[in-house]
């Protein structure tokens, strides 16, 4: 009968989701820019997931990368410099079924944002933070960023910059309840999106660092990790990311780690040569702060006026 559930005539057809509903603005990045294969790895995982548009949101900072919202199709967030990590967590808090992707630059990041960055990581609320990493600030055309090589001319450090660059992997194993810690390269687009899936599924924070081309400013900075692989190591194993045989093969450098084994994790990019790419640490056990912050959120109104009534109460003299 008309108006019954069990008539077929008023059930909403399923919904199926496509790349194109996950597209947003034309993307503005330069010709060859790392930015764009990145942007394409996160919307197939987005569309591989069948994840709603309205329920993903993408966060982030000040720079080249951090124009990422503009160019999906769900909500998006294009903050202040260095301060992506806050905001995401704020998002977590009230909207835990929310999928949120953080884009982050090494300058964003590792600088400005370096005490948002150590306290997100402890926090291992659950989202995707991907520290796109081209080791110059591009948006202001060349300077000196946190992880530019040591020697390397730029326009605040015309003759070479003097120090040498901070590792955010080894930074980050040494950083208080990480979870999550992944490297890939943007060029070899299998790994990058098998390493953000990965990222995706782990429950907590799932922090990737991408070796990105910056073809503009830093275009010799991975040029050698391109034309030689054998400059990586790519970590394999049961736990570890996965990918086809055949894109195994063009890595002949590979080392099997247990990602539970932080002590190895730490000695594979204290090395820094060859480059890990893979799952260097993961822990799933570790607690979550979104699990703490989502108390209440169900909470009738009158429960929380007269929770509030209770608080403001101890006050009273
Ligand atoms: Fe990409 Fe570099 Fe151009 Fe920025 S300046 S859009 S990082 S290639």
């Amino acid at each position: 009968m008309f108006g019954l559930k069990s008539d077929p005539s008023t059930e909403l057809p399923e919904r199926y989701f496509s790349l194109e509903d996950y597209e947003g603005g034309v993307a503005r990045w330069c010709p060859g820019c790392g930015d764009l294969g990145v942007l394409t790895a996160v919307q197939r995982i987005c569309r591989a997931e069948q994840l709603p548009p309205e329920k993903v949101v993408c966060v982030s900072g000040i720079g080249c990368s951090s124009r990422f919202p503009h160019y999906v199709g769900t909500y998006g967030f294009h903050g202040l410099h260095g301060r992506p990590l806050p905001v995401a967590c704020g998002i977590k808090s009230r909207r835990p079924d929310l999928t949120v992707w953080v884009a982050t630059g090494d300058g964003d990041c590792c600088s400005i944002g370096a005490g948002h960055w150590i306290h997100a990581l402890r926090y291992n609320m659950d989202m995707v933070v991907m520290l796109f990493d081209n080791s110059v600030y591009g948006l202001t055309k060349k300077q000196t960023s946190p992880t530019t090589p040591q020697g390397m001319s730029t326009n605040t450090h015309p003759s070479g910059a003097w120090l040498p660059p901070l590792d955010p992997l080894t930074a980050m194993l040494g950083m208080t309840n990480v979870s999550f810690l992944a490297q890939t390269v943007d060029w070899n687009p299998a790994h990058l999106h098998a390493t953000l899936a990965a990222a995706y599924r782990h429950k907590g924070l799932g922090f990737v660092r991408i070796l990105q081309r910056c073809p503009t400013y830093s275009a010799g900075v991975f040029e050698d990790l391109q034309r030689d692989p054998s400059r990586l190591l790519m970590l394999t194993g049961p736990r570890g990311i996965q990918v086809e045989p055949a894109i195994a093969n063009m890595f002949p450098n590979k080392r099997e780690h247990d990602p539970s084994d932080l002590g190895t994790a730490r000695a594979i990019c204290e090395a820094h040569d060859p480059v890990p790419i893979g799952l260097l640490f993961q822990d799933e056990s570790r607690p979550c702060y979104d699990a703490f912050t989502n108390h209440g959120l169900g909470m009738p109104t009158a429960d929380k006026v007269a929770a509030l009534e209770k608080e403001l109460d101890r006050f009273t003299v």
